[in-house]
């Protein structure tokens, strides 16, 4: 990095401890508590913030939130976005999609968003009268776990992170995804003069390649922007890809200006992405479609595995080295959630945390090394399906019933039995298969429940256990 691109981070950092110290003495009398929402595209975010925030200003589903069930909580209501320079999450949009007729679920988290909600409190002596009510904020923030991935992009060369692209592109689990990128890349001298419309069009095709990734249950495909692009759609900063080094290369060249774009990608779009917005959290929720995986088999769980663990290296406060200016050192609890908990019977509900868990165990204990408390559960921010219980050669089995999203008819399905052991899974996975020795999970998209009025909060698994960690404490 020049050093004239150093002063200004610096210079950027003081400017931000100033303000954090301002913010410090006004939150002495209403606290700020600044929750993450991040999850990969799918996972879940919109409509967990959606559920979240409509079973907070009605209650009655909240009872594992402490606070709540001590009667502590006396009000909660919306208040404007407290930041000009963030788009508002837009909860009354959601809330009129999931009231709709026939209900539907709410348009996914493309870029970032804020909502702000004001808890008033009794305090919890209040019995014996020591002290009057307390206001806390809760400002939550969406923002795509896809811009998280483009983290380990801030220390690498643009021709370190090609060869790597290029090898994962190779890989077995990738293998037919990259043919038509990698064709035309091969096509491409890279030492040639730049031509915009072939550089873009090279851009595009791996774009695709990441696009169809996804598409395939791959998680790990970065940077971030290319599948989650927010605001900058068709930016220039945007416009490269990876290609093979040409140390002939000369400046007018598309390798020196993919070269320079990705640059300025790393500092116009991932560095401020970080600075300004990820190192003011204090609390963090990751949510995980580890079903969705489980689906894809052994090998989108293997890639699953290494995305978190690449999302998770985010939150090593302490000792992130030259990263710690833009990383910030907030957050002190992480939750991590498998969601969509409602398409299992509640009798696998522990089997699915357990993999969750087992999933992200290296990665956990590196974040808890550094003195972040972290928790894996299983939940479902809106509970679409209704259990029952068949006899099936003679042995119970545990279904799910709801209505199905691409036919609009009801249906009981039983998705497979997660194993009892998580090892199994990564056993699997570690090995590359194709397919699961155990057999396959079945997974289906289920229509949004009919809610009764908007006077009750949506039902929901655990959302209220996992608020409790989140925010508990503080409330
Ligand atoms: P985002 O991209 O992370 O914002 O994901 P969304 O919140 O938009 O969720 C993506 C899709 O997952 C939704 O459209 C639903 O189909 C499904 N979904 C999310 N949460 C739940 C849940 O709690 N239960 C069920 N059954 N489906 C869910």
């Amino acid at each position: 990095m020049a050093i004239a691109d150093w002063a200004q981070d610096v210079s950027r950092g003081i400017s931000r401890a100033v303000e954090d110290a301002q913010e410090g003495v006004g939150e002495l009398f209403e606290p700020v508590i600044r929750l993450g929402v991040t999850g990969l595209s799918r996972a879940g975010k919109t409509v967990f913030i959606t559920s979240l925030v409509a079973n907070l200003l009605e209650r009655g589903r909240m009872a594992q939130l402490s606070a709540q069930s001590a009667g502590r909580i006396q009000q909660v209501y919306l208040q404007p976005q407290p930041d000009d320079t963030i788009p508002r999450f837009d909860i009354e949009g959601h809330l009129d999609a999931l009231h709709a007729d026939p209900p539907r679920w709410p348009a996914s988290t493309r870029a970032i968003s804020q909502l702000r909600l004001s808890l008033r409190l009794r305090p919890e002596n209040w019995i014996l009268g020591l002290a009057g009510e307390r206001v806390v904020h809760l400002d939550i923030v969406d923002y795509p776990g896809e811009w998280l991935l483009d983290l380990p992009l801030l220390d690498k060369s643009y021709a370190d992170w090609s060869a790597e692209a290029l090898r994962a592109a190779q890989s077995p689990a990738r293998a037919g995804l990259a043919e038509t990128w990698l064709r035309q890349m091969t096509g491409t001298d890279p030492a040639a003069r730049l031509d915009e419309p072939a550089a873009q069009a090279l851009a595009e095709a791996f774009r695709g390649y990441l696009r169809a990734g996804k598409e395939a249950g791959l998680s790990d495909l970065a940077p971030g922007r290319f599948l989650m692009p927010g605001d900058m759609e068709g930016a220039p900063a945007l416009t490269f890809a990876p290609l093979p080094p040409a140390p002939q290369a000369r400046s007018g060249s598309i390798l020196r200006a993919f070269e320079r774009r990705f640059e300025a990608y790393k500092r116009s779009v991932v560095q401020p992405f970080f600075r300004d917005h990820f190192a003011r959290l204090h609390r963090q929720v990751v949510l995980v479609d580890v079903l969705d995986a489980l689906h894809g088999g052994p090998r989108a769980i293997a890639d699953l595995k290494t995305a978190m663990a690449e999302i998770l290296t985010c939150f090593k406060t302490g000792r992130n080295g030259w990263l710690a200016p833009i990383l910030g050192t907030k957050v002190d609890r992480i939750l991590i959630c498998a969601t969509k908990a409602d398409h299992l019977h509640h009798g696998q509900h522990d089997r699915l945390a357990d993999i969750t868990q087992a999933l992200l165990t290296e990665a956990r204990q590196r974040a808890k090394y550094h003195g972040a408390q972290t928790a894996a559960m299983a939940i479902a921010s809106l509970r679409a399906t209704v259990e029952q219980e068949i006899t099936h050669d003679g042995a119970p089995l545990g279904m799910v019933r709801g209505t199905l999203q691409e036919t609009g008819r009801e249906a009981a399905l039983h998705p497979g039995d997660l194993p009892e052991a998580p090892d199994e899974v990564l056993r699997d996975a570690g090995d590359g298969l194709e397919g699961w020795r155990a057999g396959a999970y079945g997974v289906m998209r289920f229509a949004p429940p009919r809610l009764a009025s908007r006077a009750a909060g949506p039902p929901h698994i655990r959302l209220d256990r996992a608020l409790e960690f989140l925010i508990g404490d503080k409330l």
